[in-house]
Parts: C-alpha cells; sequence; structure tokens
C-alpha cells in the first residue's frame, strides 16, 4: 500500500502540509496559484536538477545567433551545434535537423499492439465500438485478430514530472535506436493493422517524420480500400500548422486526436512541466475541437486529463472541462488516475474520491461523454 505511513509534504512558502503536497515541487497548488512569482521558481528546480544530470537544457533554448525552431510553442533559438528543449530538433552549421541528422529517421520504436488495446480513446475508437462501421472499421464491436501499429518516439518537448515513460529523454541524448519512414510504412502496410498511433515521449518534435510516413500509408489505403486510421496521442503544443495537418490525416482515416491537457493554471501548466504551454495547448484543442460536427461518427477529439493528486484538482479539471464546452460538449472527456512515478514518486495514486469529484463535475458542466481510464489505480488515498 503507498499510502498509509506516509508523511505528508509541506509547502516551502505557506507551510502547508498536506499528503497531496510532493516535497519535490515544494510548493501547494494555492501558492503556485496565488504567489506565483515566488512559488514558480521553487518548483522549477526539480526539473532543472533533472535535465542537467542528462544532459538536456533547462530551458528552451534563446540563443541570439541561434537557429529559430518553430515546431513547437517552446520556439527554441537553438545555439551553433546545440540541442533544443526536447533534445531532437538541433542546429547544424545554421541547419535545422533532427539529430538523427535525416528526416527519414526517427529516435523510437514500435510494436504491434492487439485491440482491444488500453489506448486512452478506447471507450469511443472504432476498434472498440462499432462508431464508423462500415467506412472506418470493418467490424461491428471489437476488431478482434488485428492490431494497432503503435509507434513510440522517444523525446519530449514538455518536462512532465509524473512522465511515465521517461526513459524517453535518455532515448533522445543518445539518439539510438533509430527507426526509418520505409520501415514504419511497411509495418503499417500489415494487413492486420487497422490503426497507426503515434506517441512517446510526444510526437510532437518528430511530426514532421510522422506526417511523412503517414502520407504515405494513407496514399496506399485509399488507392487499395483499405483501412489505415491515424492516431495521435499528444500534448498538443504543436505548431499549428503542424496540429492541423495531423488532425487533417486523422479526419480523413477515421483516427482519433488526443490531447493530455495538464493543468488549467497557467503556472500549475508551467510546475508540471517545466514550460509556458498553457496558451498554444489552449488554441489547439480549439483548432482540433471546431472540426469536430464536420465528423459525428467519430470523435475527432479526444481530451484526457491526468488527475494528479494535490496539484490538478476539481479546480483545474472544472476549468478545462469549461473550456472544452465552449468548443463543443460532445467532445469526450478521459479522466486518467496518476501513479506515483518519476519525481512525483511521492504523492499517493489519484483518490476515488477526487476522481469521482471530477467526474460529476465535468457531467454537471455539461460535457456528454466523460470516462475514467484506469480506474483500478483509484483507492482511498486522500
Ligand atoms: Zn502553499
Amino acid at each position: 500500500m503507498f499510502l498509509r505511513n506516509r508523511r505528508p509534504g509541506k509547502c516551502s512558502i505557506c507551510g502547508r502540509e498536506h499528503v497531496t503536497i510532493s516535497n519535490n515541487i515544494g510548493v501547494c497548488v494555492n501558492c503556485l496559484r496565488e504567489k506565483p512569482e515566488k512559488a514558480l521558481p521553487i518548483a522549477l528546480k526539480a526539473h532543472y536538477t533533472f535535465r542537467d544530470k542528462i544532459g538536456l537544457p533547462r530551458k528552451p533554448p534563446r540563443s541570439v545567433n541561434g537557429k529559430l525552431c518553430s515546431y513547437c510553442g517552446n520556439m527554441c533559438k537553438i545555439p551553433p551545434n546545440g540541442i533544443g528543449f526536447c533534445g531532437i530538433l538541433s542546429n547544424v552549421n545554421g541547419f535545422l535537423r533532427f539529430r538523427t541528422n535525416s528526416w527519414e529517421e526517427a529516435v523510437g520504436l514500435y510494436y504491434l499492439d492487439p485491440h482491444p488495446t488500453n489506448c486512452v480513446a478506447e471507450k469511443v475508437c472504432p476498434a472498440n465500438t462499432s462508431r464508423g462501421y462500415p467506412e472506418y472499421t470493418f467490424s461491428k464491436g471489437i476488431e478482434y485478430g488485428y492490431y494497432n501499429l503503435a509507434v513510440f518516439y522517444g523525446g519530449c518537448n514538455f518536462d512532465c514530472l509524473f512522465c511515465q515513460n521517461h526513459d524517453h529523454k535518455i532515448m533522445a541524448v543518445k539518439t539510438k535506436p533509430t527507426m526509418t519512414v520505409e520501415e514504419l510504412y511497411r509495418a503499417a502496410m500489415n494487413p492486420r493493422v487497422t490503426c497507426i498511433c503515434y506517441f512517446g515521449g510526444d510526437p510532437g518534435p518528430f511530426a514532421v517524420h510522422a506526417l511523412y510516413v503517414s502520407r504515405k500509408i494513407l496514399k496506399t489505403a485509399k488507392e487499395k480500400g483499405l483501412i489505415k486510421r491515424i492516431c495521435w496521442e499528444t500534448n498538443g503544443y504543436e505548431n499549428p500548422v503542424i496540429m492541423k495537418e495531423m488532425t487533417r490525416l486523422s479526419f480523413e482515416s477515421g483516427g482519433i486526436v488526443k490531447i493530455d491537457f495538464k493543468a488549467w493554471t497557467p503556472e500549475v501548466y508551467k510546475a508540471l512541466t517545466g514550460v509556458d504551454a498553457s496558451k498554444r495547448v489552449k488554441e489547439n484543442v480549439k483548432l482540433v475541437g471546431k472540426m469536430f460536427d464536420e465528423r459525428p461518427e467519430i470523435p475527432l477529439l479526444v481530451v484526457s486529463i491526468l488527475l494528479v493528486p494535490g496539484y490538478v484538482d476539481v479546480y483545474e479539471v472544472s476549468k478545462i472541462g469549461e473550456y472544452v464546452a465552449s468548443i463543443n460538449e460532445k467532445i469526450p472527456i478521459v479522466l486518467l488516475a496518476f501513479h506515483p512515478e518519476h519525481r512525483l514518486n511521492d504523492l499517493p495514486p489519484t483518490s476515488r474520491r477526487h476522481a469521482e469529484e471530477c467526474l460529476r463535475e465535468l457531467k454537471r458542466i455539461g460535457i456528454k461523454e466523460v470516462y475514467i481510464g484506469n480506474w483500478w489505480l483509484l483507492g482511498n488515498y486522500y
């Protein structure tokens, strides 16, 4: 059991003690909201120590004579022969390049995941439901015997303290192993593959690679009448031009864009992710959400929210809910239970009460479809 003997954490500003305060963050959510100028520098320390250790820049670089990378909201100005915040994009003799040194090669790995998968969108995905039948799935109910091609990209333009796969950052720094466009294309052409889902890390830094593969897949799929749904599991921090193209490919293929909305308050966002991402993510959620009614049979967008104890509380969730509802109440929201990981290993898992309160709140706001993803992690923790 995680918690019974756990000592409460303490906020170094207001002195409040509670099991849902992380000593690794060092401050409580109220201080982040009310005294951000004092609280944020404390919270950011946890990011710096980890990033220093593995050789990633503490902040998005702003080198005066650097190369601008506009792939995501970080807008890094990468110093000569240096790397961006993600560790993937680099400045090679004044040219923007992947660190693999080729646009056709990415850092990551891929595998076949049999349906039904434990995807964030499992409750609404054509692979598990009959949504989109017969255009986007050829089976009624679960696509038994078929697979999702899971494409895991190393590297991320966020630095989430709770990251479940933080090894991907080390993977990004070491630049191995690599996967080529051709390899992924061939894997996707397996007749048993019906969806291709890009995740990570985050697919953002390697989006150019993923888009390249996806266009190739969909070209063949169209010619041969195959079902190949293109899906994304992302933090939504992409350049809007890239986000639009990702969305278009999902839209055409019956796929889903899954955006993980980390928090509402900009300072809470930054404390958890290490970057000023709140504005860009909100814009991208709107960008994708506005297309929702154009393909009503399968949700084009699914928003997920990780319920970080003490930080992503009912207030944060309800503000995100109101925002999503203002775009379209039909956009499904999936609440995810937190599990102590990485630098937030001093927090308990999400409590059942916390999840249920958020669920009720989202329904009250008017969100039509709300789910709890990994409910089995929930317990009586706080
Ligand atoms: Zn406090």
